[in-house]
């Protein structure tokens, strides 16, 4: 029995989706395993993802030239965040596990879920200048993308004409997960749902049930530390001894930290990517 607790983010209108089965799916299984299953279905709450002024209570500090980072921040260090916000943000603390599921739109998340990213993983609460990335507030929690796709894999690959799902992943598990700290796991990806056949769907939800045995003790996909760059705030480059640490491999550290040489293949996907 896990004793863990995860949080279920979903984004779909329908419960006759896929979207939808797999959010069932993932909290029978978890629960299934002694896991705790919070959920946030985000449309059936009619989740406001619109960022205002209305996202804190009390008076602003400088209601004349409102900063929306700046009141937020402070905001939150005296609990005056608007209650949806709080009430969202006390799920992420008591979860251990956070299941991001949502259908792949215009390559991101939907507006929906990305409004829930603004608004709760706010300033002060999931990052600042001082705990940034593998030292993010979240450092001891894990979280994991699981969405579908329109398109085949084909089109998503590195000659295919949308390009490399790697790179449609990085600015999502890099700049929001990993930014948070949350150790990101292989996400969950099911590639044109609706044009595969009855039975690979089921069998894609049986699939998912297996992985979701053993979630917890998954190996995360690879970014640098924190310890790797230096700088004050504004700053952080890549110290010069870890670029020439890595001088003679074959790929970069990363997809962002390319340093102008070959982009580490799946390393978005697999936890154990090629690096030499
Ligand atoms: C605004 C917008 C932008 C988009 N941008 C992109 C993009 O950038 N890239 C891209 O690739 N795609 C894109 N798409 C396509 C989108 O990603 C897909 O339509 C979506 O992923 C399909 O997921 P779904 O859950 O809605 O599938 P659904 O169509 O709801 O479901 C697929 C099939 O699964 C079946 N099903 C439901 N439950 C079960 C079950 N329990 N067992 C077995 N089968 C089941 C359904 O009956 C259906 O036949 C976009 C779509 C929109 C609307």
């Amino acid at each position: 029995m896990s004793g863990k607790t995860a949080l279920i983010v979903l984004a779909h209108q329908e419960r006759t989706s896929f979207n939808y089965a797999m959010k069932e799916a993932t909290q029978a299984a978890l629960q299934k395993n002694g896991w705790t299953v919070l959920v946030s279905d985000l449309y059936e709450m009619k989740f406001n993802s619109v960022l205002s002024r209305d996202d804190i209570t009390g008076s602003p500090k400088e209601p004349s030239e409102f900063k929306y980072g700046a009141e937020v921040l402070i905001a939150w260090q005296e609990g005056r965040l608007a209650d949806d916000i709080k009430e969202e943000q006390k799920k992420v603390e008591k979860a251990d596990l956070v299941i991001f599921q949502f259908p792949l739109y215009w390559c991101g998340m939907p507006a929906l879920m990305k409004g829930w990213v603004e608004r709760v993983l706010c300033i002060g609460f999931a990052c600042s200048y001082e705990t940034l990335y593998s030292e993010g507030p979240f450092k001891n929690k894990k979280a994991l993308l699981s969405f579908t796709t329109g398109d085949p894999s084909s089109m998503n690959s590195p000659n295919g004409i949308n390009g490399d799902i790697n790179i449609i992943l990085w600015p999502l598990q890099n700049g929001i997960l990993n930014f948070c700290g949350f150790k990101v796991l292989e996400p969950q990806i099911t590639f044109a749902v609706a044009h595969i056949p009855q039975e690979a769907r089921v069998e894609i939800l049986k699939n998912w049930e297996k992985r979701l045995k053993t979630i917890w003790d998954e190996k995360p996909i690879r970014y640098l530390p924190t310890q790797d760059f230096e700088g004050e705030a504004g700053g952080f480059l890549l110290k010069k001894e870890v670029e020439e640490a890595r001088s003679d491999d074959k790929y970069s550290p990363t997809i962002g930290q390319h340093l102008g040489k070959a982009l580490p293949p799946d390393s978005q996907v697999k936890a154990d990517c090629a690096r030499s």
